[in-house]
């Protein structure tokens, strides 16, 4: 059944060039929003029909015709579409590099048997219909006020809720979610979190809270077919809750009611490749799209998001008081390295309160942002230390292992019996990392359970889950961690915290790195006293009089970031200014510089900074040399504007050095 007038499909196609192509379509004309099979540089290759139209510009003879058309899936949304559209221009990105990749792998093959064995499979769930709760705990009473404004909501409403850790802002998002179900008869509701493997805890209580509810989870550690169903659970609005990582922002949701950005200051949702998006920054867009409310909660909110809550475009909702009957929020205290100097890494401070601890049969944390043994081993003789031949880093020692290791190219070697330039066989570890600590400990507390948990110790899948069980059932009495030990979890017998080593962050070239490390301060020892035990934090420092420190002390989260923000102001720096990176690559460090002078000089830019080209700090990693040029302007829009030009001259210039832009950066 032919169709005797041809119609012609403009498709999307997953390709850094910047355009959209024309096929041609002999049979019944589909729709916009749909996917197609079409031919591409020699490929099959699954895009996305942008516009359906009656002529072309492509000459017959360069015509092809698409190959088929997904017509069992229904078609992505005109809001759906706008969002990828708003994503792909304000990233600076081709709409196919955007809207292609946020669609699970097995949509985009050439066989549809993944799709139509989804399908199936979904048609014959019973889609649960009941959005009754479960259960709803008795919530206290900013709990309450809180919940009731959210799940309340109509129209555009972002809402920053700023509560202390263990305020119970979960239960706030939960029973929001059951107004908003209650009320809705097909909303959908997004949840997003940091890193869905930290935060199990949350996927069973919406599991246990909303029982007549189907439930999806996008997250990149699903098998490819998991992640068909669950997104097409969502796509047909079958999935009612959908929770996810970052990634899940560009999911389709035909009936979205009510967005939910859980730990919103978190730098995970910031994607560091390819589309450098802010999940964050798409939500709030997606939420003015949809004219619905949305929540961003934190115990520490990014900048951004107090700027805004600070001037009246969002709305601050409060959790001051830990949820727990009588749970407090831990003493926090700091310990002068330079007077109670350490052993082992450990002030006799805080040796003393995990003895206490152990003799009282209470769990403690010790917080260790470095993994390995030693971050370097160095020639006492003649000054050798242990650099990677590949990168501008050092080789850390991971001594279990007999292994030095760059954390930044994973070059891997045996440790060397003597120093490579003089002989000396005396070769030192210098600094000390998570296996150090976890040595010490174990000499220190022969008797003690010992436990340490970072990406070198949860290499194997669900390896991490287990390690944290062990903790849960209270088979650990002291537990060493980086920053995967201080996310999320409710640890309900751990009663000390100990901080290590926080001090170099705070003299960092990164202007960010006192807000990171302020947030990670909080969070960490917010793991403390979460069931109404009294406990405290312990900080070793070599400088207890940093402001920093005294805004820890005081759990006093306003005042910093106040001040913060007005240094930010003086400094015009974000949010009151707006910034692009140009990065590019190269063998020599002097091709990337050369390219970068070329982009500042190619265009005029009134109302535009382009700052004078530079190395990255970290110049060379897997032997390729990396340096940077940051534009910065007051006002978006001029921003925007620009880029879009200079992005047009800059691949004009079809240079060969490896090139990518990112619109507001987190780290420069
Ligand atoms: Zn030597
Ligand atoms: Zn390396």
């Amino acid at each position: 059944m032919n169709n005797p007038r041809p119609c012609y499909l403009q498709i999307a196609i997953d390709t850094p060039l910047n355009a959209v192509f024309d096929y041609r379509w002999q049979h019944e004309p589909p729709q916009i929003g749909q996917l197609a099979l079409v031919s591409f540089a020699h490929r099959e290759v699954v895009g996305l029909i942008v516009g359906i139209t009656e002529t072309t510009e492509v000459p017959v003879d360069k015509l092809k015709d698409a190959l088929a058309v997904r017509s069992q899936l229904s078609p992505l949304s005109d809001k759906w579409l706008a969002l990828a559209g708003f994503a792909a221009d304000y990233y600076q990105r081709p709409l196919g590099e955007v809207a292609l990749p946020g669609l699970p792998k097995n949509l985009r093959v050439s066989t549809t048997v993944a799709l139509d064995r989804a399908i199936k499979k979904l048609a014959k769930l019973d889609a649960p219909h009941d959005p009754a709760p479960a259960n709803m705990p008795q919530l206290n009473a900013s709990q309450q006020v809180a919940a009731d404004a959210i799940g309340g909501a109509q129209g555009f409403k972002p809402t920053l809720l700023y509560g202390v850790t263990g305020s119970g802002k979960t239960e706030v998002y939960l029973q929001a979610c059951a107004q908003v179900l209650a009320r809705e008869p097909e909303g959908q509701i997004l949840i997003l979190v940091p890193e869905i493997n930290l935060t199990p805890q949350l996927e069973g209580n919406i599991r246990a809270r909303f029982p007549g509810v189907m439930l999806a989870t996008l997250h990149s550690s699903l098998s490819e077919g998991e992640r068909m169903l669950h997104w097409l659970a969502a796509h047909q609005g079958q999935a009612r809750i959908v929770l996810g990582t970052r990634l899940a922002i560009l999911s389709s949701l035909p009936h979205l009611k009510l967005i939910v950005i859980d730990e919103e200051h978190d730098p995970s949702y910031k994607q560091q490749e390819g589309l450098r998006y802010s999940a964050r920054d798409l939500a709030v867009w997606r939420a003015w799209q949809l004219q619905i409310p949305i929540v961003l909660g934190s115990a520490t909110p990014s900048l951004e998001s107090w700027h805004h809550a600070q001037t009246g475009r969002y709305r601050r909702l409060e959790l001051r008081e830990r949820a727990v009957q009588n749970a407090v929020l831990p003493t926090v205290k700091l310990i002068d390295m330079e007077r109670d100097k350490p052993s082992d890494g450990l002030t006799s401070q805080l040796i003393t309160a995990i003895r206490q601890r152990m003799e009282r049969g209470e769990q403690s944390l010790l917080f260790l942002n470095r993994r390995g043994y030693a971050p370097v081993i160095c020639c006492e003789s003649c000054g050798w230390i242990s650099e990677c031949t590949r990168c501008t880093s050092f080789m850390v020692l991971h001594r279990p292992e007999h292994r030095l290791r760059c954390h930044h190219c994973s070059l891997e070697m045996r440790i060397p019996r003597h120093c490579p330039t003089c002989g000396n066989v005396d070769l030192q570890p210098l600094g000390r990392g998570t296996q150090r600590v976890e040595e010490g400990l174990q000499a220190l507390f022969p008797e003690a359970r010992v436990l340490r948990i970072d990406a070198d110790s949860t290499r194997k899948k669900g390896s991490a889950q287990e390690a944290f069980d062990t903790v849960h059932r209270g088979e650990v009495d002291i537990l060493i961690g980086t920053q995967m030990v201080a996310k999320g979890h409710d640890f309900k017998n751990l009663t000390l915290v100990g901080i290590l080593n926080p001090d170099t962050a705070l003299f960092s070239q990164d202007y960010r790195a006192s807000e990171r490390l302020f947030a990670q301060l909080m969070q960490v020892a917010g793991r403390a006293g979460r069931a109404g035990i009294p406990s405290e934090v312990l900080i070793q420092t070599r400088y207890p009089q940093h402001p920093l420190y005294g805004a820890v002390v005081h759990h006093d989260y306003d005042h910093f970031a106040s001040a913060l923000l007005e240094e930010r102001e003086q400094a015009a720096l974000p949010p009151y200014l707006f910034q692009a990176l140009l990065r590019a690559e190269a063998r020599e460090l002097a091709t990337a510089l050369e390219f970068l002078a070329m982009a500042r000089d190619c265009m005029q830019h009134p109302g535009i900074t382009i700052n004078d080209p530079i190395p990255m700090t970290m110049t060379r990693v897997h032997n390729v040399d990396r340096a940077q040029l940051l534009v910065e302007s007051p006002s978006r829009p001029a921003l925007q504007a620009f880029l879009r030009e200079w992005l047009q001259a800059l691949r004009d210039m079809k240079s060969r050095v490896k090139w990518s832009l990112e619109v507001d950066p987190l780290d420069i």
